[in-house]
């Protein structure tokens, strides 16, 4: 069953509403799909995260979206939860009262020992500037950082999907700034690979750049799966879609190389349940 539980509207920063890509979605034949817009709570916000404010709404919408389509797919109603330590966590108590389906939780942002916050995927610019003005210029001290977050989301748990985790790559094929091969980073993927097993939650195999044009290789790389399915952790398949063409980016290519598992999904939790959780079995 084609399914993508990584999808972005302009609830955040995608292009197109939920119903838009809903119809997208029944028309490339998905069975299921899943809505997660960027949130950082429980203290944090953006100009495209949601907001209390916002967050019924949306969660109103894609629950009618999901009884007006219920003959032609089923649809789910998550968020993308940021990491970041002492004001975003992707745990469920902090997302309990919002009556979600799941959470994918992701690192977008590193600290810098001054404080800054630098964001990892925005641009190049602003990533090289963070590095310059708060990692000593060291790409490997910002690398090695983006990954003891990673390490340590991991270990907190209290969501259902683990979104890119190797998201440092996405400028690196068109503006390379470190080597993917060189030993410390292949120690940083085998230190991040033990850790994600250890927290038994799913990674997703995330097409989202190849989407964006920032490299012809999924999150994470073959490397990394190698190194994940090494060690028993599970995949799903997600396109980080924020527009209804990129819905199922490259799907074919790594659709075919991957094992992949369709989660199964229980009923949508009421509000103050537990988000639910992906099934602890290999497809
Ligand atoms: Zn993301
Ligand atoms: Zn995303």
């Amino acid at each position: 069953m084609k399914t993508n539980y990584h999808t972005h509207t302009t609830w955040c920063d995608g292009t197109a509403s939920a119903a838009d890509m809903v119809r997208a979605a029944v028309a490339k034949g998905f069975g299921e799909l899943g809505f997660s817009s960027h949130a950082m709570f429980p203290e944090a916000a953006l100009g495209w995260t949601l907001t209390r404010e916002k967050i019924g709404g949306y969660v109103a919408e894609i629950r009618e979206l999901s009884r007006r389509n219920a003959d032609s797919i089923r649809i789910f109603c998550g968020v993308e939860a940021d990491y970041v330590p002492g004001a975003a966590s992707p745990d469920r108590a902090a997302y309990a009262a919002f009556g979600l389906d799941y959470l994918i939780g992701s690192v977008h942002f590193v600290t810098g020992a001054d404080g800054a916050r630098i964001p990892v995927d925005m641009s190049p610019e602003s990533l090289f500037a963070g590095i310059r003005d708060s990692f000593g210029g060291s790409p490997e001290a910002f690398v090695r950082e983006y990954f003891r977050l990673e390490r340590e989301m991991a270990a907190r748990g209290g969501f259902d999907l683990f979104g890119h985790p190797d998201l440092v790559r996405k400028f690196n094929a068109k503006r390379p700034w470190f080597d993917e091969g060189a030993p410390w980073y292949l120690e940083e993927i085998e230190r991040t690979a033990d850790a994600i097993a250890r927290c038994g939650i799913p990674v997703e195999v995330n097409t989202g750049a190849i989407s964006r044009g920032w490299m012809n290789d999924a999150y994470p790389s073959a490397r990394f799966r190698d190194a994940l399915r090494a060690r028993g952790v599970r995949f799903v398949l997600s396109s980080d879609a924020h527009s209804p063409d990129a819905l199922d980016c490259a799907f074919d290519r790594f659709g075919r190389c991957e094992d992949f598992v369709a989660p199964r999904w229980t009923e949508p939790s009421a509000p103050g349940a537990d988000a639910l959780a992906f099934p602890p079995e290999k497809g």
